[in-house]
């Protein structure tokens, strides 16, 4: 079992919705800190949600 890097509370894997901006991605995998709520994404997910951001970005300035 991991623990949390910020107050050593036990960390869950759950599927939760990330807002990026004002852009909601529904049922990322994520795992989250049972006691502080922080959350932490594995790289691929990060990777992917920067990737979004990103996209949104340039639709904002472009499209
Ligand atoms: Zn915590």
């Amino acid at each position: 079992m991991k623990t949390c890097y910020n107050c050593k509370g036990n960390i869950v894997k759950k599927r939760i919705n990330v807002e990026i901006n004002g852009i909601i991605v529904q049922d990322v995998e994520a795992e989250i800190c049972e006691r502080c709520g922080e959350e932490y994404f594995n790289t691929s997910v990060a990777t992917f949600i920067q990737n979004v951001a990103r996209f949104v970005e340039k639709e904002r300035v472009f499209g």
